[in-house]
């Protein structure tokens, strides 16, 4: 496939084989959890959206899907340390079944954030569910249920990840040249 912004990358950490392959077995381990539960898939906005459309369909359990925004970036490669709603869930998650969907979990601040968020919420479970786990630099107490793949300290995008909202369509995970961040 034609390609703006593979040139832009200096190597490929996860190619799009081995994602997939993955999301098959969390797909296949979701379903041996949840089946008979009608489980809500919740995305976190906007890095899951590719994620959480793989992992929904390899695991066929009868189930709906829903998604929350929050920004705590701003655009920077740091986390701000605050996490803010900018959309909120459109439906009573009163003794729903949760698994929350996300691209990365990095210092850890705005997945602690939505836990406590969806117990007020009053919901019944909540499994974590990351594509990427970073943990070498978590500053809160939060492990994922079920991680995709651990990545080193590295600042990666792909696969529904962004570099100032660009590069989240490209099909594998990544990290980019360092001339691309000095424009
Ligand atoms: P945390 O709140 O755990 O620090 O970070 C969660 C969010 O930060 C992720 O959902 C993601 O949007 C962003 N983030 C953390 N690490 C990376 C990274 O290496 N690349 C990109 N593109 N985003 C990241
Ligand atoms: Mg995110």
């Amino acid at each position: 496939m034609k390609s703006e912004m593979h040139n832009d990358i200096l190597k490929i950490l996860v190619t799009e084989e081995e994602i997939q392959a993955r999301i098959s077995e969390m797909g296949a381990e979701l379903y041996e959890k949840f089946q008979g539960k009608n489980p809500l898939f919740l995305g976190v906005l906007k890095g899951s959206f590719v994620f959480m459309s793989d992992l929904v369909r390899a695991c066929q359990v009868k189930s709906d899907v829903e998604f929350i925004a929050v920004s705590s970036y701003e655009n920077a490669m740091a986390s701000s340390g605050r996490v803010k709603i900018t959309h909120d869930i459109q439906q009573d998650i009163t003794g729903r079944h949760l698994i929350v969907v996300e691209d990365i979990l990095d210092s850890g601040n705005t997945l602690a954030f939505l836990k406590e968020y969806f117990k007020t919420k009053g919901a019944a479970s909540i499994t974590i569910v990351t594509l990427l786990d970073k943990p070498s630099r978590r500053t809160k107490a939060i492990t994922p249920d079920l991680a995709g793949f651990t990545v080193p300290d590295e600042f990666v995008v792909g696969y529904g990840l962004d570099y100032c909202q660009q590069y989240r369509n490209v099909p594998y995970i990544g990290v980019l040249k360092p001339e691309v961040y000095s424009h």
